[in-house]
């Protein structure tokens, strides 16, 4: 899209901050809802061969309520800054530092790029990935793909990883005494690769690591630093295939995680 017809385009649906040209190529109907007046529907040229558009929803059937367990406190996970990524998810494998490696499939590490620029981070593996072992893998995946190919992104430039790295049975957000159990393993992995920026994917895991209550609103629009890194929260995948109204606010996110990120 030319920048003139951008900037028309954008001041008629009320957007007033700058999106750069991230997207090409691809037709994509947009419903604009104007003040008082009825849904007027266009269509838009856009540049981008990254199609944004939300897949077919994949919805998790709730699992049987647990045994109610005595709450335990975890114990500290003890990493070394010698240890390389390789070993440090060695170490996690064999981490019991919390409950939550009592009802697992697979550990879900961290995967992509060891050298990479940004690092995405959700709150925990879904089910989908601790059968895989893998984040961001399933519908979740096919989004989250799909948000990053808007930005130019592939998997293989990023890397990622979860808050935690066990599931939380019956899709509940992690406690925060399981995020510090688990916390020694991320801070390792951003240690090894120190990446410019990190994208947080949801409150969950933005209010946690930010050690903030502010509202998702105030969290995707500030500004953040993590142990000196640069931080960014966006909507996580997982709450856009729930939430698809939001697909509009979550382009604007992007857009504003790339403009940023590329002045890095
Ligand atoms: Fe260890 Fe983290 Fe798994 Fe808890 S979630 S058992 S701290 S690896």
């Amino acid at each position: 899209m030319r920048d003139d017809f951008q900037s028309v385009y954008l001041k008629e649906i009320g957007v007033q901050t700058p999106i750069s040209s991230f997207v090409d190529a691809n037709e994509k109907e947009v419903v604009i809802e104007a003040a008082g007046a009825e849904k007027v529907v266009e269509q838009i040229q856009t540049y981008n061969k990254a199609e944004i558009s939300i897949p077919s929803q994949t919805v998790e059937v709730a699992e049987p309520a647990a045994t109610i367990k005595e709450e335990v406190t975890p114990s500290p996970v003890f990493v070394s800054g010698s240890d390389d990524l390789v070993a440090l998810k060695a170490k996690a494998e064999a981490c019991k530092a919390c409950e939550l490696v009592e009802s697992r499939n697979q550990l879900v590490f961290g995967d992509g790029n060891e050298n990479a620029d940004i690092v995405f981070i959700g709150e925990a593996p879904n089910r989908d990935e601790d059968l895989d072992g893998k984040p961001f893998v399933g519908a979740n995946g096919v989004l989250f793909e799909r948000m990053l190919a808007s930005i130019g992104l592939n998997r293989g430039e990023i890397y990622m990883m979860h808050g935690v790295k066990c599931r939380p049975q019956h899709n509940r957000a992690p406690k925060p005494k399981e995020f510090m159990a688990c916390e020694s393993f991320l801070n390792a992995q951003l240690g090894k690769v120190e990446p410019k920026l990190i994208c947080l994917l949801g409150r969950v895991v933005a209010q946690t690591m930010l050690k903030t209550d502010a509202s998702l609103t105030e969290l995707r629009e500030g500004r953040f630093t993590y142990r000196g890194t640069p931080v960014v929260v966006i909507d996580h995948p997982s709450y856009l295939l729930r939430a698809q109204q939001n697909k509009r606010r979550a382009w604007q996110d992007l857009n504003r995680l790339k403009i940023y990120f590329q002045s890095l």
